[in-house]
C-alpha cells in the first residue's frame, strides 16, 4: 500500500443501522470505520466506556478504500442513551488516539411519549370505555352492525345471542363460553406497555386502540379496549381473535402481545386484526419464535418474522422487524434451560448443572446415552421439542 495523500482524512466510518432514531430503548448498531493508524475499538457512546462493539471483515469496503490501511465493520447492541440529539455517538479508539464521533439519523417512526395517564381499574372507567366502543359494534358471527348494542344484546340479523353488562360485552355463544378452560390469574400478559406502544397511546389519545388478547391488566388506558378470551377485572370485551365483534375501520392501532402463538388460526385472527383497523392503522405485533411451550390455556403456533408478517395478509405494510429487549436471545436460550432443569429427574440435575457450553457442542447423537438426555421426562421433551411428530389415521 502506498503512502495517502496528506489531506486523506484520519478516519471514514459510515453507519447501516439504525437508519431512523430507534423506537426502542434497545438496538442494532452495524456499520464500518477505516483509519489510517491501527484500529483498537468501536464504542457505542460519547466515550469509551462498557464493551466495545464485535469487529466484522468488510472485504467491500477495504477494496473500495486503498488509501486506508485498516478497515473493520463493528457490530452490536446499543441503548437509547448513545443517542443524543437525535445522533448516534460513536467511539473510535485508534493509535492515534479516541475520535469521538456523531452519525445523525432520521427522526423515528413512532415519536417517544411520556406515558399516558392511565388508571385504577374502576366500575366507573371501565363503563366510560364500553360506551366508547358501543358505536363501533358488530356481531362476531355475521358481522351485522349491532345499532342498539349494549341495550340490546342479540344480533338483529342473525339472532346470535350475547351476555352484555354495563362493564362488560361477553360475546360467547353459552357453548364457546364453556370451551374456555379456568385459568390462574397469571396467564401470558407482558405486564406494561413499551415505549412505542405509550407513544401509540398517546397519538391516538382521542381514537380507540385495541389490545387482542389483552391478558390482566392493572391500570386501564381509557382509549385501549382489552379484548380477552378471560373475563379479567381489565376485560373489556370477551370474543375471539378470529372473529372479532368490531365493524371494520374501528381501531387506529392494534396491539397483539404474544397473543397469536395461543389462537386456533393465526391466519383467521391476522385477518380480523387488519379488517378492524383502520386504513393506514399500525398493527404492533409480537410473537415467539424459540420459547419453550406455555399454555395459558392452549399454546399453537410459534412464528419466524416471514410467518409473522404472513398472517396479517397483503393488506400489511411492514414498518419495522426486530428483537424487543423481552425478546432477546438470552430469554430463548434461558426458556429452554430452566425448561431442560426442571423437566429433568431431580438425580440427574447435578450433572446438567455442572455441564459447560462448550460440552454442548458435539453432534447432538453423540448425547443420547447421557443422563441429561435419557432423564428428561416426556412431558419436558414436549416443553422444549426440536421437532415433534405425530401419527395418526383418517377416520373410516
Ligand atoms: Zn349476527
Amino acid at each position: 500500500m502506498s503512502t495517502p495523500p496528506a489531506d486523506t482524512p484520519e478516519l471514514l466510518f459510515h453507519l447501516d443501522l439504525p437508519t431512523a432514531v430507534p423506537a426502542y430503548a434497545y438496538f442494532a448498531v452495524k456499520g464500518w470505520v477505516a483509519t489510517l493508524a491501527p484500529l483498537h475499538a468501536v464504542f457505542a457512546g460519547p466515550t469509551a466506556t462498557g464493551q466495545p462493539l464485535a469487529f466484522t471483515p468488510r472485504p467491500d469496503v477495504s477494496a473500495a478504500l486503498p488509501a486506508y490501511a485498516h478497515v473493520s465493520g463493528f457490530v452490536g447492541q446499543a441503548t437509547a442513551s448513545e443517542i443524543v440529539d437525535g445522533q448516534l455517538h460513536l467511539t473510535i479508539i485508534t493509535d492515534r488516539g479516541e475520535h469521538p464521533v456523531t452519525c445523525p439519523l432520521t427522526p423515528p417512526p413512532f415519536p417517544p411519549a411520556a406515558p399516558q395517564t392511565d388508571f385504577p381499574i374502576t366500575p366507573a372507567l371501565r363503563a366510560e370505555k364500553i360506551r366508547r366502543i358501543a358505536p363501533h359494534l358488530a356481531c362476531p358471527a355475521c358481522k351485522a352492525v349491532l345499532p342498539d348494542a349494549p341495550a340490546r344484546d342479540t344480533c338483529p340479523a342473525c339472532g346470535a345471542a350475547f351476555q352484555f353488562s354495563p362493564t362488560l360485552l361477553d360475546f360467547f355463544s353459552s357453548a364457546q363460553r364453556a370451551t374456555i378452560p379456568a385459568v390462574g390469574a397469571t396467564g401470558d400478559s407482558l405486564g406494561g406497555y413499551d415505549e412505542v406502544m405509550n407513544a401509540l397511546v398517546q397519538r391516538f389519545a382521542d381514537g380507540l386502540i385495541l389490545d387482542c388478547g389483552a391478558g390482566l391488566k392493572g391500570r386501564l388506558h381509557p382509549n385501549v379496549i382489552n379484548l380477552e378470551i378471560m373475563d379479567y377485572p381489565s376485560t373489556d370485551i370477551r370474543a375471539f381473535n378470529e372473529s372479532l365483534p368490531f365493524a371494520t375501520g374501528t381501531f387506529d392501532a392494534v396491539f397483539t402481545l404474544a397473543t397469536l402463538e395461543h389462537v386456533r388460526d393465526p391466519f383467521a385472527a391476522g385477518a380480523e386484526i387488519m379488517r378492524v383497523l383502520k386504513p393506514g392503522g399500525i398493527v404492533y405485533s409480537m410473537v415467539p419464535l424459540l420459547v419453550p411451550y406455555h399454555g395459558y390455556p392452549n399454546h399453537y403456533y410459534n412464528m419466524t418474522v416471514e410467518g409473522h408478517r404472513l398472517v396479517f395478509g397483503p393488506s400489511f405494510e411492514p414498518l419495522d422487524a426486530s428483537v424487543p429487549l423481552s425478546g432477546n436471545p438470552m430469554w430463548a436460550l434461558s426458556g429452554l434451560l430452566h425448561a431442560w432443569h426442571n423437566g429433568l429427574a431431580p438425580s440427574a440435575r447435578p450433572e446438567f448443572l455442572n455441564l459447560r457450553i462448550g460440552d454442548l457442542l458435539a453432534p447432538p447423537l453423540t448425547y443420547t446415552d447421557r443422563n441429561f438426555v435419557r432423564h428428561l421426562t416426556p412431558e419436558g421433551a414436549l416443553e422444549i421439542a426440536a421437532m415433534t411428530r405425530f401419527i395418526g389415521r383418517k377416520r373410516a
